[in-house]
């Protein structure tokens, strides 16, 4: 059964529950749309990609020296008589004889009937086409060459749907010779900040005001996640303003998110603004930083609506657990859930039974190569240097009081540019 956020009532959830009917949002991936390969980066493979060829295409060589059929017997592998030169980019058809080689550069083709490239540096040249190899009982059949296909070869599976294309990825598709590739549409994702004191950067800051902090962390992490951010500024709180701005996002986007308005002293006024033009569960999650947060659908295209919480690392902490795993889906990927891995605690965490606690953390290895994890120090959800030092996000499990030095946690990892 999937549970919908609209039946789930107003009692405690726990983050599972509160992801999978988040999830129950989005019942498909966005369409597909073809895209040349410099617009790639960031996007999602909306179907296999299958090798139209061998990559490598020949058998070639790894490096500038020559290449030849190595013999049985040392005796006759110092001397080569050289009988020309290929070039990469060029070929060379015609078979080679007993005791002859070929100048080979590398990514050149091995000329048919060779099997090793002897490299430039243990060779000696005498004369114009007599070469003597040093050392050749250190030479290997096969040595200094790269099979066709070694890479990937004709008909393999070279990436999967699903696949968000990085720069690897980028290269692979170009050593196809792919030149464009069918890929999710991007999530269009409207942003909008709420609250009378909340105030754009760049603007005069009155005396009770504070700037605008959670259009900024979420446009981030839009783009990161793979979205296109429509930016819908600050509302007021006002009603009529709100519904106007929640009717517009939900005609553009395919996600709209607001920050702010949901807490207690304010829900009466922000459900009302939402009931107006959509179906809306307000709830509160098992989590700290993170309650109280709204979930729906806007408009008549029922647009999913996230009101996440005003404080900024709620915010931020509320969009990884719950707009990253929607993000993915619209996207066509299958990975719902934040990417983990387990750590010692360098010292004691504190935590709740009951609630998940996402304490900021800072991740190292120690010089026995263990994972281990401190806390960035001070935890209120206004502070938000807190995700400015963090490279992860420590997960204290509800079935846990806290943690004791030493004790093996869960780190979520938090993307951070080199
Ligand atoms: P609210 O959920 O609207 O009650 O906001 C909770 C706290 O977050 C308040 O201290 C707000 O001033 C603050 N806050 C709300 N929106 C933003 C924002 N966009 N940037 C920075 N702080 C905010
Ligand atoms: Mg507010």
């Amino acid at each position: 059964m999937t549970l919908s956020c609209f039946d789930l009532g107003e009692r405690m959830l726990s983050v599972d529950e509160a992801r999978a009917a988040i999830l129950a949002l989005v019942a498909e991936a966005l369409p597909a749309e073809t895209c040349a390969l410099a617009q790639l980066h960031g996007r999602v493979l909306a179907r296999d990609v299958v090798s139209p060829l061998d990559v490598p295409r020949h058998t070639n060589a790894a490096m500038d020296g020559i290449a030849l059929a190595w013999p049985d017997d040392l005796e006759h592998a110092s001397r080569w008589e050289r009988v020309g030169q290929v070039r990469a980019g060029t070929r060379h058809d015609t078979p080679l004889l007993s005791g002859q080689c070929l100048g080979i550069t590398t990514g050149a083709p091995l000329p048919p009937g060779a099997d090793t490239v002897i490299m430039q540096e243990q060779l000696e040249a005498i004369g114009d086409n007599r070469v003597v190899v040093d050392r050749p009982d250190r030479v290997r059949r096969g040595q200094n060459i790269r099979l066709a296909g070694e890479d990937i070869a004709a008909g393999d599976l070279a990436l999967t749907a699903g696949t968000r294309l990085s720069a690897a990825e980028l290269g692979q598709l170009a050593s196809l010779g792919m030149a464009e590739a069918l890929v999710r549409r991007r999530p269009r994702v409207a942003i909008f900040s709420t609250g009378d004191e909340v105030t754009a950067p760049g603007t005069r800051l009155s005396s009770a005001g504070i700037f605008d902090t959670n259009r900024f962390t979420l446009c981030g992490l839009v783009a990161e996640h793979g979205g296109e951010v429509i930016d819908m500024g600050i509302i007021p709180d006002d009603q009529a303003s709100l519904a106007d701005a929640l009717a517009e996002a939900s005609g553009s986007a395919d996600l709209v998110i607001t920050s702010g308005g949901v807490s207690v002293g304010e829900a009466d006024f922000t459900r009302a603004a939402l009931a107006q033009i959509g179906e809306l569960g307000f709830w509160r999650i098992a989590m700290r930083p993170g309650r109280p947060l709204a979930c729906g659908r806007l408009g008549t295209q029922g647009t999913p609506f996230l009101g996440l919480p005003g404080n900024p690392v709620a915010a931020m902490v509320t969009f990884l657990q719950f707009v990253v795993p929607l993000l993915a889906r619209m996207q066509g990927r299958d990975d719902l859930k934040p990417c983990c891995l387990t750590a010692l605690a360098d010292h004691a965490l504190t935590g709740r039974a009951g609630r998940v606690d996402f304490i900021r953390g800072l991740y190292h290895c120690d010089a026995n190569g263990t994972l281990r994890v401190s806390s960035t120090g001070a935890q209120g959800s206004g502070i938000l240097s807190s995700m400015v030092k963090a490279n992860c996000l420590i997960e204290v499990g509800e079935d846990r009081e806290g943690v004791r030095a030493g004790e093996s946690v869960t780190i979520q990892l938090l993307f951070r540019f080199p």
